[in-house]
């Protein structure tokens, strides 16, 4: 049974599969930070963090921003870039305005999608730069103000933050920006999906004319070069790793399973103790939930993270995993954004995403910088379909594992939505009510909803925020 469904996938994959062969993975390449002429405090700090050499990004990165010049970066998290960008910064500042005098003003500005990754920055600049002298804070939505209003007073060199909470306190007047030297705009293809684009504009019109920029987008369609063109002058570019060869980085195995038994397989192979922290992904927030409910009475240590929890929730939910006081966290992608977690064994796809980059996104958490990781995925009959996307987008076949206790039996092939009878809908003609047709029917987009109806409704033309964005 599992053989069909190995030919199943692997007859539209054959090329694809050998084609991999001759890709090169993501690599390191020697060469020392000394080489990039770092300042003695920052290199004593990378020791401590235990970089021995520069990711590609950095390599590249890290010249041009030191000769002040604008920056277009083309990569994604788990490439090294938040380094790429912080040392140079801390390096600027502490050669420009080392000792500080009088009170401290804001002369970097880093704008970043989601909380997790403007956390994530922050204890970037605070390991690579801790012996510069410098002083930074983090502000983001969905906590107090208090915290962050009381760090902007007392003066700080360097401010990260998520659009939302940042024009906020611009607004309050706590927020000064005129002193930006140095301005950087993180995932800027992020914060468009995520609806951020008008606030983005906003915070740009506050800015300096005269500063440095650097801009960085793990994709560049055309909306995302507009925008760049809008806050760059004159830039450099630089690009690594294109997402489909991450992948190949990182070990993956494929179980072909029911969707019944999907959760009896993830017990199962939890029993694995080589399984040291796994990331387990759902489509849905309730999904997570339904899997942390059940490994939980299973006697595991889980947690879900995603947008219905509060904050502090996420926070401690994230700390928990990264201390190793949680096996389990189960994740939807929104939550999962920028989670990074050294040493993350496993990655596991409970569900498979429909949209291919997502699959490369999420098995990236594991294997980052260069270390290899594990990537399980658990594919019923529905999910084929997607299955064979993202084989054609990594230019791979993920092997599958036939050795399992929950093998699939369940070839109903995917349904198509019921097909509900409309009510003939009426409508105003010159006064009278009349039946509509298709001669006579306005032409709206039909919205098919989670029940199998039809419904039509207004043409909206912008996404509204997703959940997990900042809503502060
Ligand atoms: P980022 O792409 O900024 O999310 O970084 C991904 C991971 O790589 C983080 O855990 C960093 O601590 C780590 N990292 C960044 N640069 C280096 C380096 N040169 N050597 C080893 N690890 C690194």
């Amino acid at each position: 049974m599992v053989c069909r469904i190995n030919d199943y996938i692997r007859g539209v994959n054959t090329k694809a599969g050998q084609k991999s062969l001759t890709r090169k993975p993501f690599q390191i390449i020697k060469m020392s930070f000394e080489n990039l002429d770092l300042i003695e405090p920052i290199l004593r700090a990378l020791k401590t963090e235990g970089y021995e050499t520069p990711t590609p990004i950095q390599e590249q990165a890290i010249p041009i921003i030191l000769q002040r010049k604008d920056l277009l970066g083309c990569a994604q998290t788990g490439t090294g870039k938040t380094a790429a960008f912080a040392i140079p910064i801390i390096q600027i500042l502490h050669e420009t305005h080392n000792p500080a005098k009088g009170r401290r003003k804001i002369k970097s500005l880093i704008v970043t999608p989601t909380r997790e990754l403007a956390i994530q920055i922050g204890e970037s600049f605070a390991a690579y730069g801790r012996h510069a002298g410098l002083k930074h804070t983090v502000i983001f939505g969905g906590v107090g103000e208090r915290p962050q209003t009381d760090a902007l007073r007392a003066g700080i060199d360097i401010l990260i933050a998520t659009p939302g909470r940042l024009l906020d306190l611009m607004n309050q007047g706590y927020i000064d920006l005129r002193s930006i030297e140095l301005f950087v705009l993180d995932e800027a293809d992020r914060m468009l999906d995520m609806g951020f684009i008008h606030d983005v504009k906003r915070i740009i019109a506050e800015l300096p004319r005269e500063r440095q920029s650097l801009f960085f987008s793990a994709t560049m369609p055309a909306d995302i070069v507009k925008l760049s063109q809008t806050i760059l002058n004159n830039p450099s570019k630089v690009e690594v790793t294109p997402e489909s060869t991450t992948a190949e980085k990182v070990e993956q195995q494929m179980y072909m399973v029911n969707f019944a038994d999907k959760r009896s397989l993830l017990l199962h192979l939890l029993r694995n103790q080589e399984i040291v922290s796994a990331l387990v992904f759902t489509r849905t927030k309730h999904g997570a939930d339904k899997v942390v409910q059940h490994l939980q009475k299973n006697g595991h240590n889980a947690m879900a993270i995603h947008g219905n929890k509060s904050q502090n929730a996420r926070q401690k939910a994230l700390s928990d995993f990264k201390a190793g006081k949680i096996r389990v966290l189960v994740a939807t992608d929104i939550a999962a954004r920028g989670i990074d977690v050294d040493d993350l064994s496993h990655v596991i796809n409970f569900e498979i995403p429909n949209i291919p980059e997502t699959y490369v996104h999420r098995i990236g958490r594991t294997g980052r910088a260069g270390q290899s990781g594990i990537a399980l995925s658990f594919c019923d009959n529905t999910e084929i379909t997607f299955l064979r996307d993202i084989q054609r987008l990594i230019s791979q076949t993920i092997p599958v594992v036939e050795d399992h206790p929950y093998p699939l039996t369940d070839f109903t092939p995917m349904k198509a939505p019921a097909k509900v009878a409309r009510k003939p809908i009426r409508r105003e003609h010159n006064g009278q009510s009349v039946r509509e047709t298709a001669g006579n029917r306005e032409s709206r987009p039909t919205i098919r909803t989670s029940s199998g109806n039809s419904e039509q409704r207004p043409v909206r033309k912008f996404w509204s925020k997703r959940p997990g964005a900042d809503r502060s």
